[in-house]
């Protein structure tokens, strides 16, 4: 079958879903959002476990109390969205080593503080580096130590996947604030798309509108030409229209789930293959009891171990849900894709263990866990984009502009705010004003054309 439409969206993310509704409020009324997966949200994703809601995906907002009002979090407090303020800056005082002990605070802040300065000296020469070679030349590079014992991981490994903020201006805290927020509401952070979306993407009643949203479309061919693009799903339908906005992830973009007719230009895949894909999992487990400690500072708790990045990095969910006795452990990059490629029970036994080793052997086995698969989802590819620290906005320039009628959106095309909920949600603004700006001067090159002829 062959449908045909103004604008076609390809993605029911956050970004697709903004993109979506600044177009139907500026005039374009006539666009049709196809969604590969069977519901909205994207990486925004909540699921019932343990008899509370989690979130799989994005769960904190990020960036609260600055000057300028996050716009998630605006949305959030309009929604009446429950948060629970949230720091980790304390995880650093609950390291355990392999025994069970504690290290001394004062032993963490120091360590603290070392791995801080010499994440910056990092910085200072890769800049050196990336600004000319003769102040390469001059850095000191024995200067930088680099983290080897257990406890110099735990910590290299908090500042660079939670606290990057320490080490160098990162603008969600700049511009937004320094505040960080979980959500926790049974109808998932996922609520704010809802809400979003309710007034052009669901009738009164709460049913899709199936001529602006179609779910289960996974789109597998884009052609493009001076004249209007053309879109090909899974399931043999075709789409036709003047523009496609592309919202799919990064990891989606480098991957070859879309072929695109004519191919993208070289610029343009050279981008998009430059960007940093990071994994990052939230795996849950949930106990018949708890018996880690609670209270004031105690959220959040670190497992220093001899390999990087090996169930390091632990939260307690009794402030969000007292009475859960739900933990979750948070792994990212190699040791996401090592779970990810073996059974859910391999990876129990493993937290167990580790667990066995924090608080000793008496504690009872967890009775279910929850192992997310950000990356062997083929309409992901990973959790979040990460461009090196030294990038310039030529990255972004080019992975964010258009390809002939082809716009790009999504977190990845964000300068300022890529990685997260609020930048999925401005780039899809921003896009969508991009596009209007162009359809707006089409019209106006008609217009002449006419009167010309
Ligand atoms: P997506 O949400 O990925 O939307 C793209 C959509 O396109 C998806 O629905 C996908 O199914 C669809 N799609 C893909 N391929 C096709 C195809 N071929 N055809 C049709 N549709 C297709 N951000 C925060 O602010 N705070 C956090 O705490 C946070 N934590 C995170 C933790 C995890 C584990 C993850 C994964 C992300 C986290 N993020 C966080 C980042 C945040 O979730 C993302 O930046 C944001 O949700 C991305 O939105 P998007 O619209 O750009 O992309």
């Amino acid at each position: 079958s062959k449908t045909s439409c103004d604008v076609i969206i390809i993605g029911a993310g956050v970004s697709g879903i903004s993109a979506a509704k600044v177009l139907a409020e500026n005039g374009v009324e006539d666009l049709i959002i196809l969604e590969a997966s069977d519901r909205i949200g994207g990486r925004i994703r909540k699921q019932d476990f343990g008899g509370v809601s989690v979130e799989l995906g994005a769960g904190w907002i990020a960036g609260v109390g600055g000057k300028q009002a996050n716009p998630v979090w605006e949305l959030a407090n309009k929604t009446g969205l429950r948060t629970c303020f949230s720091d980790y800056s304390n995880a650093r005082y609950n390291i355990y080593d392999r025994s069970g002990k504690i290290f001394p605070s004062g032993v963490a802040a120091d360590s603290y503080k070392k791995a801080v300065e010499s994440a910056i000296q990092r910085l200072r020469s890769e800049e050196a580096n990336c600004n000319s070679a003769d102040m390469a030349m001059n850095f000191d590079f024995d200067q930088i130590s680099t983290p080897k014992t257990p406890i110099e991981l735990a910590i290299d490994f908090i500042l660079h996947d939670f606290e990057m903020a320490e080490v160098e201006p990162i603008s969600t805290y700049t511009d937004f604030g320094e505040g960080e927020f979980l959500v926790a509401d049974e109808r998932g952070y996922e609520h704010l798309l809802y809400k979003m979306a309710e007034t052009f993407l669901f009738t009164s009643e709460g049913q899709i509108l199936e001529n602006r949203l179609q779910l289960n479309k996974v789109v597998r061919e884009l052609q493009h030409s001076r004249s209007g693009v053309a879109v090909t799903t899974e399931d043999g339908c075709i789409y036709e229209a003047n523009y496609a906005i592309l919202s799919v992830s990064i990891g989606v973009l480098q991957s070859d789930l879309i072929s695109f007719e004519p191919p993208l230009p070289r610029w343009k895949t050279e981008a998009i293959d430059k960007c940093d894909v990071i994994v990052y999992t939230k795996i849950f487990l949930k106990f018949p009891h708890k018996f880690w400690p609670c209270g004031p500072g105690k959220e959040f708790f670190i497992y220093a171990h001899e390999r990087r990045g090996y169930y390091t990095f632990w939260q307690h969910m009794e402030n969000v849900y007292p009475g859960s006795n739900i933990l979750v452990v948070t792994l990212t990059n190699g040791e996401s894709k090592r779970i990810e490629a073996q059974s859910d029970q391999e990876t129990l036994k493993e937290a167990m263990e580790v667990l066995r080793n924090m608080f000793g052997p008496d504690i009872p086995n967890a009775i279910d866990i929850l192992v997310p698969r950000w990356w062997n989802n083929r309409f992901q590819r990973g959790s979040y984009s990460n461009y090196p620290i030294i990038s310039n906005s030529q990255a972004f320039d080019s992975i964010r502009a258009p390809v002939g009628r082809v716009f790009f959106t999504g977190e990845h095309t964000s300068e300022r705010f890529n990685g997260y909920v609020h930048g999925g949600y401005l780039s899809g603004i921003d896009t969508s004003q991009a596009l209007l700006e162009e359809i707006r001067k089409e019209k106006e090159k008609e217009r002449i054309n006419e009167t010309h002829s």
